[in-house]
């Protein structure tokens, strides 16, 4: 049942837009005990009904205004295919979910252009750990790049797009691994969750659009 709040009513935050960005926030702040109110310009997409299964039927999901910087002088960003509505462009992103290189932090010591993180890698390893126990992503254990890393999923099984691609990389001895994906492999318990595993497209980049591939709603 919807509940109806009065527009007199004090909040201590309000967040603009409930996509990857903002609903994490949302959450937090709640569990810490704030009251929060969310913005959200699209609305809700039930998953069961109205999430689709390839990229010409997720079109509706879309947000294809043309976007603007803030600023004085604005800068014209053309269209993009971001999602509008609650989960933002989570509602048919791709699920992909890597950890930035270590050396992406500090592009200006490495490469002499932009600025370096004021944080290191090192320091952001709890929270990549932590998103991804929370999303329950499935990826390789342990991880070609980085023997250390763990997911709490094994990975998806290969479509058949990737399962070429390995062909052709094992040909020309180029090491692969599946990517980290935030749909899941087997059912994953969670404390706030649970879901059940995801069928996996062979025919499809994107993926099915099930319950099981994590969107930040859930
Ligand atoms: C097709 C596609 C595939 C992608 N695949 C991947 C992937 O595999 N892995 C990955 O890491 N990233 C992927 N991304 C990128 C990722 O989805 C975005 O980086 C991320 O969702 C951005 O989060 P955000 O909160 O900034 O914006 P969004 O998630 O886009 O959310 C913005 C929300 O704000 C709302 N909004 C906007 N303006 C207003 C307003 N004035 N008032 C109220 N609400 C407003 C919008 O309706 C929307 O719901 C993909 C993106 C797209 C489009």
């Amino acid at each position: 049942m919807t509940r109806r709040y009065p527009t007199s009513e004090t909040v201590d935050i309000v967040v603009i837009g409930t996509g990857a960005g903002g609903s994490p926030v949302l959450a937090r702040l709640a569990q810490a005990g704030l009251s929060v109110v969310a913005l959200e310009a699209g609305r809700w997409w039930s998953p069961a009904t109205e999430y689709a299964q390839d990229e010409v039927a997720q079109a509706p999901l879309y947000w294809l205004d043309e976007r603007l910087s803030s600023g004085s002088d604005p800068t014209a960003f053309g269209k993009n295919n971001s999602g509008c509505g609650v989960g933002g462009s989570t509602l048919h992103y791709g699920a992909f979910v890597p950890r930035p290189d270590p050396r992406d932090l500090s592009l200006r010591t490495e490469f002499g252009l932009g600025q370096d993180w004021p944080i290191s890698y090192n320091e952001l390893i709890p929270y990549f750990n932590e998103v991804e126990q929370f999303l329950g992503v499935s990826g390789s254990s342990s991880y070609p790049w980085d023997p250390d890393r763990r997911y709490p999923l094994p990975p998806v099984a290969l479509n058949a797009p990737a399962q070429l691609m390995e062909r052709g990389c094992d040909a020309l001895g180029i090491r692969t691994a599946p990517a980290p994906l935030a749909t899941l492999s087997q059912t994953y318990a969670h404390p706030a969750m649970r879901s059940d595993p995801h069928v996996y497209s062979a025919a499809s980049v994107t993926r099915d659009a099930t319950t099981a591939q994590r969107r930040v709603w859930t």
